[in-house]
């Protein structure tokens, strides 16, 4: 697979990242290397990224993708004050799904999720 030079400068700033951007964000961050991209060459540069596995793209269900440069197994905490998503350090446990219920086995599972949201460390010391 080809990377191309625009696409690996995202990818980099993405990873930089740890509070989980969003495209808009990522978009102020490239423009300081590429001043001359533009917001849907990011978008769709972060598409391709996501879907070919080499980022995550995360949706909280409030309309705002954002993106993770970390594509091991992990679970996140969204602040509902400022936004912001943290990974979790440490492993959540989740119940296993009852494989011989009925409602399970007329239904094909892809995955599991866990929301976790509040304040964060900063919002919380400010309340
Ligand atoms: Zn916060
Ligand atoms: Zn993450």
């Amino acid at each position: 697979m080809r990377i191309t030079n625009q696409r690996k400068i995202i990818l980099e700033e993405l990873i930089k990242c740890s509070h989980h951007p969003g495209a808009d964000e990522i978009y102020n961050l490239v423009r300081k290397s590429i001043p001359r991209i533009s917001l849907g060459t990011v978008y769709r540069n972060l598409e391709f990224l996501a879907a070919s596995g080499m980022i995550k793209k995360l949706d909280f269900g409030n309309g705002q993708k954002r993106f993770d440069g970390n594509i091991e197994p992990h679970d996140h905490f969204r602040c509902v004050n400022c936004n912001t998503i943290e990974d979790i350090p440490f492993t959540m446990d989740i119940m296993p799904l009852d494989e011989n219920h009925m409602w399970v086995k007329k239904r094909i599972i892809y995955g599991m999720r866990l929301e976790i949201y509040g304040l964060c460390a900063a919002c919380s010391a400010g309340k």
